[in-house]
């Protein structure tokens, strides 16, 4: 349930509803809103009587919310969530773009791909030191190494890091670290490293299961809001069908139906949707099209040399030009992409 309060509601009438919420056995969230002053419920199991709250004072509505996910709905909450990281705005009319290479190799390669990135007016660098890899024998990443080298290319650059936790042991060198956790799809329903990311307060990317549907996805995020983390970042990154040809089936209609059904920030993964270099253009136009708020894109230097995922990365200069069309199809969808670079530098 959504109680809404009166624009003229008073501390004391808020805090009443609150203490009210909580005489009943549920949890009260503020929401807050440009247009509104809310408080959700959650912790009910059955209806709540919306005549609990309508005889209180500063009381406009009480609202049935219909959708099991209820802290990250628009149900609750109907103006977007911005999520703010040193200065940098996600879900606003800004596009995001986050790229990197899929794993943290060597110290050169990240130091090299964050020197070219942020030469390219990038923010937010990916590259993943705890691999979740689907053979035991494929490589792991360089765990704890990598995540020294993507600390030296934060300080270097001033570039804001995005990379993955795997478990809940490493989650607090993890958070350490980066500036955006994120989740991975074969993760996204690891429902105790869910509530672990909740707790520690710091941006998610929270990617779609390989198998999960759209209310599974934001069920997940209802975990981690749950925790008092309503910091977020949606991820569509394909997701498994018969189709064969592709390594996934990158689930574009996920995204209008997730920006419809969510107030979080809705990002695209072209890379791991399509899984082949050639698709990472064409399906990055789409996904802008269709109204994601960003782009995570796999970079490689030498993608022919890459330790995982180097047949969907794509080269700096190929990458260089996408981000030149993104900002031309940026201004069509009343959006923008600032290219401004952190560093000067040529891109071979
Ligand atoms: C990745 O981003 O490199 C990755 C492992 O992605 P996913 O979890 O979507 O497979
Ligand atoms: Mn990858």
């Amino acid at each position: 349930m959504l109680v809404v309060m009166k624009s003229t509601a008073t501390e004391a009438q808020i805090e009443a509803v609150n203490e009210k919420v909580k005489s009943l056995g549920f949890t009260p969230h503020a929401i807050s809103g440009a247009q509104r002053i809310a408080i959700g419920i959650t912790g009910n199991h059955g209806k709540i009587e919306p005549s609990h709250f309508m005889t209180m004072g500063g009381v406009a509505e009480a609202i049935s919310v219909s959708k099991p996910f209820k802290l990250v709905g628009r149900e609750f909450k109907p103006d977007n969530t911005e999520i703010v990281i040193n200065g940098n705005v996600i879900g606003g009319k800004e596009l995001t773009v986050i790229a990197g290479p899929c794993s943290v190799e060597n110290r050169e390669q990240i130091i090299e791909m964050a020197d070219v990135l942020s030469s390219m007016g990038v923010k937010f660098l990916r590259g993943g030191a705890f691999k979740p890899r689907t053979s035991p024998y494929a490589f792991q990443g360089l765990k704890e190494e990598g995540l020294v080298y993507l600390d030296e290319a934060r300080k270097r650059t001033g570039i804001n890091i995005v990379t993955e936790v795997r478990s809940e042991e490493t989650l607090p060198i993890v958070a350490e670290v980066t500036d955006i956790i994120q989740i991975g799809a074969r993760n996204m329903q690891n429902f105790a490293l869910l509530e672990s990311v909740g707790n520690t307060g710091k941006p998610v990317l929270l990617k779609r299961g390989i198998s999960a549907t759209i209310e599974e996805l934001l069920m997940a995020a209802e975990y981690i809001a749950h925790q008092g983390n309503p910091q977020i970042i949606l991820c569509e990154r394909g997701i498994r069908t018969f189709e064969t040809y592709t390594r996934n089936t990158l689930d574009l209609n996920a995204v209008p139906v997730m920006k419809k059904l969510s107030h979080l920030p809705v990002i695209v993964d072209p890379s791991h949707g399509i899984g082949m270099w050639d698709g990472v253009a064409p399906m990055s136009m789409a996904a802008i099209a269709a109204g994601a708020d960003g782009l995570m894109i796999e970079v490689h230097a030498s993608p022919d040399r890459a330790l995982s995922d180097g047949y969907q990365s794509i080269k700096p200069k190929k990458f260089a030009a996408l981000l030149k069309k993104i900002e031309q199809l940026a201004v069509i969808m009343d959006r923008s992409l600032s290219l401004q670079p952190l560093r000067e530098m040529e891109i071979s």
